[in-house]
This record gives C-alpha cells, structure tokens and sequence, in this order.
C-alpha cells in the first residue's frame, strides 16, 4: 500500500518538472523581448518617417503654392513659367490643375497628363480647399502624397499635386530590420542554449538531493548528497548533510541502546529460567537450597523491575515531556535522601557527613531532584570499600545551587571518565550488576539536570576516589 502511495507520488507530469517549468518560462520571456525588439523600434521609425515625409511634402507643397500666388488665373503658360523658377524639389512628380481638375503641369517626362483631368483622393482634398497629404509603405518603398489649394482672392483657382516615391530610406529601415532579426535569432539562440545549459545544472543539482534524500530514506544513513556550488541548493545539501550526520549518529546510539537494553533484559531473564529449570529438574532437590534459588529469582526480578522502571524514566526524559516546575527547597530532599542511604553506609561502616545551606532553591519538581542526589549518594556508598568516608555538600553560589559528593572510593579510570554518563556504561560491569546496579542511573542524572538548564560533571580525587558536581540554576523568584 506505501508503495503504491509512493510510486503515485513519483509519477511526475511533464509540467511537474522544474526544469520544464524554468526553460518555458525563459524561453516564453526572450519570445516576447525579440517580439518587442523586433516590432516596436520599427513600428517607432516608420512612423517617425511618415511624419517626416508628411511636413516636407506639404511644406514643398506650399512653395509651388506660393509661387503660383498672385495669378488671377492658372493656364498652362503661366504654371509651366512659374514651376520653372521653383527650385528642384527633388519630387517624383508634380501636378498642377484648374478648379475643375484639369492638369495644367505635369513634370513627369512627356508630361503625359496635360489636359487630362485627374482625380487622386488629395487632389479631390485640396479642390475642396483642403490641404491633404498621406504616406505609406508599399512594395519596399515610401509613396507620399501632398496636395494643396491654390488661391486668388480666396477662390480656389487650381491645386498643386505632389508625389514622392523613396526606396533609399526605405531600404535603410529593410537594413534596420534584418540587422535585429540578425541579432534577434543570435540572442535568441544563446539564451536558449544558456537556459538549457542553466536549467540542466539545475536539475542535475536538484537530482543529486533527491537521490541523497531517497537513499537515507530507505536507511542508508552513511549516503551524502554531492555538493555542487555554493548556491542556495548547495546549502540545502549541506544542511541536509549535516541533518543526517546527527541522524546517523542519533540512530547509532539507538541501536546501540536497544542492542545493550536487551542484552541487560536477557541476562536476569536467562538466569531466572536457569534457576527454576534448575529446581522443576531437580526432584530431589532440598528446601533450603529451593529457598535460595527461589530468593535468587527474586532477586533477578527485583533487577528487571529496577531496569524496566530506568528505561521507563529515560524514556520519558527523551520525550521531552517534563513535569511542570515549582519551587523546590533542596535541603529537606537531601535529608529525605540521607536518612535512606544512611543506613546502606552504616551498614558497610562508611562515614557519611554532610554540609548543607539553606536557601538552595531550584525550579524543578521533588521527584528529580530526590532522584539525582539519591543516584549519586548511592553510587558513593556503592563504589566506597568499607570503612571509607563520603562528603555531601549543598550550597548556594551566585545564580547557582551546587551539589557535590566526594567519596574516597574506587575512583574511575581516565579513560571511562568521559563515557561514565553513557547509557548502560559501567566501569566493571560484573561488580556493577552484583551490587544491583543497572548502568543507567549515571545518564539519568544528566538528563535530569540538563533538562532543567543545569550540568553535571564527574572527576577523580587525589589520591583516590570520585568527586561528583551538579550546578542547578537557583531559582532567584522570592
Ligand atoms: P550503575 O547502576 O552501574 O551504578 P551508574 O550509571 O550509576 O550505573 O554508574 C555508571 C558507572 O559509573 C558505574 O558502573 C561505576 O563503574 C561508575 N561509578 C559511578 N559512581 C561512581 C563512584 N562514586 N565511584 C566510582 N565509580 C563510580
């Protein structure tokens, strides 16, 4: 059924891929530059043209106008003699007509329109007594047209007609456009090739990650995700590194636990099932020594209740669900403490003094408390031979309540002195288990204090014996 899920998530659509998404985009974005690019400057200098070629065609126009000023009446002879003195205008053609549109000049060759009467729409415009000019792009050249009225005593007594066909600057502007198609299709091609490059570096990045990720994921804890760059996705593969290092490290120390908490269940449950095999085998085995193997059962019960209820305790410490702190006065716990373990030590004839101040009063809750200064004192009587001597002392300083217990026991070596408040750790495992102990008491006190803000350090004293340090933060509220 997982798998089904998974396999449905791994479908991925064409569009799903990022690098898809990213390379359209690019490519959808440069379509619409080189669209811009190559409609809008053109649009820009045609229109810039017509405008040009509108004011000069009429202001050439209104030369031949003026020149033709001041005649009462327009006749071929006349208009031919007055054209004459019009400087070149560098026009196609010029027509001059009547009122009623008849052509009296023409300066195309041949003058092949004379007497004709013609009608182009400006023509027809300036008769009208309207000046009229339009141009236009056709067939790789510029035709502008103009014409205006020409007056005597405000009647309209002729018009003038003017054409210009310009294939030069129409020409420029062809050069102009080829020349950004040119460099259209260049940029267009690199920065398709450069997408496709970027978005290939991209996916193959993004590949690296999930590979990594889907190898951890399936448990192989020790897989790194190659790093390329120092991108942003190079960071995510970096955090993402360092997150499985500490989960390498966190699922070692799980396994680790899990392999010592069963090996630390197996031993009194092997040796409870080799005690009563021992007395369902034995019929003729006597009641006293059925009453020793039946204590020693009880015993070894009495050892996987006490590891049980350890595991159970850190257990709740992992979770990180605490009680909720109040005040707790330490000294009254300390003597609650005391009087317990004070007879252990009467019993091995150790000397247990103690030095304790007032107003050492910690946030945290009574059971913790009860139970860090009862592991350590406990662990002193323990690791003390008899006759030996155990100092408690519990003081404020500045922000801090300290507890320290010193004893001029075994000692612990150098070398196991970092690894004392690992889970299941005992120096001599054989003495450790023979005196009830279960490995654990040491990691809960230093979950116990971390927990609430505090540290716990342990070394050796000269010329023998451990020396055990808790800083608690005080509570300052009064
Ligand atoms: P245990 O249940 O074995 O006492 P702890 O976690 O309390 O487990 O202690 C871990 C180990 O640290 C012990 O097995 C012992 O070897 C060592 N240790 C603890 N306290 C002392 C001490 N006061 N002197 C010498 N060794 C100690």
């Amino acid at each position: 059924m997982r798998k089904k899920n998974g396999t449905q998530r791994n479908k991925k659509r064409f569009w799903d891929s990022l690098r898809v998404q990213f390379g359209v985009s690019y490519i959808m974005i440069i379509a619409a530059v080189l669209v811009l690019l190559n409609t809008y400057p053109l649009i820009a200098s045609e229109d810039m043209v017509f405008r040009s070629k509108k004011t000069s065609m009429l202001s050439s126009v209104s030369v031949m106008v003026s020149s033709l000023s001041g005649l009462e009446r327009l006749n071929q002879d006349n208009v031919a003699a007055a054209m004459a003195l019009a400087e070149d205008s560098g026009l196609s053609r010029i027509l001059v007509t009547d009122a009623s549109g008849r052509v009296l000049y023409d300066s195309r060759e041949g003058r092949d329109a004379v007497g004709d009467y013609v009608l182009y729409t400006e023509l027809v415009q300036a008769l009208m007594g309207n000046d009229a000019v339009c141009c236009g792009y056709q067939d790789g050249a510029f035709r502008s047209r103009a014409s205006s009225p020409v007056l005597y005593r405000n009647q309209i007594i002729g018009a003038v007609y003017a054409y210009e066909y310009d294939p030069e600057q129409a020409a420029l502007l062809r050069g102009l456009q080829e020349n950004l198609l040119r460099l259209s299709a260049f940029t267009g091609a690199a920065v398709l090739l450069l997408s496709l490059l970027l978005s290939a570096r991209l996916s193959r990045k993004i590949t690296a990650l999930l590979t990594a990720i889907r190898e951890v994921r399936e448990g192989a804890y020790s897989h790194r995700a190659r790093i390329f760059g120092r991108d942003e996705i190079a960071q995510i593969g970096q955090e993402f590194n360092s997150l499985t290092d500490r989960l390498q490290v966190t699922e070692t120390a799980r396994r680790q636990f899990v392999s010592d908490a069963s090996h630390e269940l197996k031993t009194p449950l092997a040796a409870i099932r080799l005690l009563s095999d021992s007395i369902l085998q034995n019929p003729g085995i006597d009641s006293e020594t059925t009453r020793e193997f039946v204590s020693d059962i009880g015993a070894e019960a009495e050892r996987l209740s006490h590891i049980t209820e350890d595991l159970m305790h850190l257990s709740r410490l992992d979770s990180g669900i605490l009680d909720p702190p109040s005040r707790v006065d330490a000294l009254p716990v300390l003597t609650q403490v005391l009087r317990m373990t004070g007879l252990l030590a009467q019993e091995k004839n150790i000397d247990l003094i103690y030095r304790a101040e007032e107003n050492c009063i910690i946030r945290g809750t009574r059971d913790e408390i009860h139970r860090v200064f009862y592991n350590l004192i406990d662990n002193a009587v323990k690791y003390t031979p008899a006759g030996g001597s155990i100092q408690v002392i519990l003081r404020r300083e500045n922000a801090w309540v300290i507890f320290s217990v010193e004893d001029n026991g075994l000692g612990i070596p150098e070398e196991d002195l970092p690894k004392i408040f690992d889970r299941f750790y005992r120096v001599d495992k054989a003495r450790s288990r023979g005196m009830g102990g279960t490995g654990l008491g040491l990691s809960i006190v230093k979950d116990t204090v971390q927990r609430r803000g505090g540290t716990v350090e342990a070394a050796n004293r000269f010329p023998n014996g451990a020396v055990f340090t808790v800083r608690w933060p005080a509570d300052l509220n009064e």
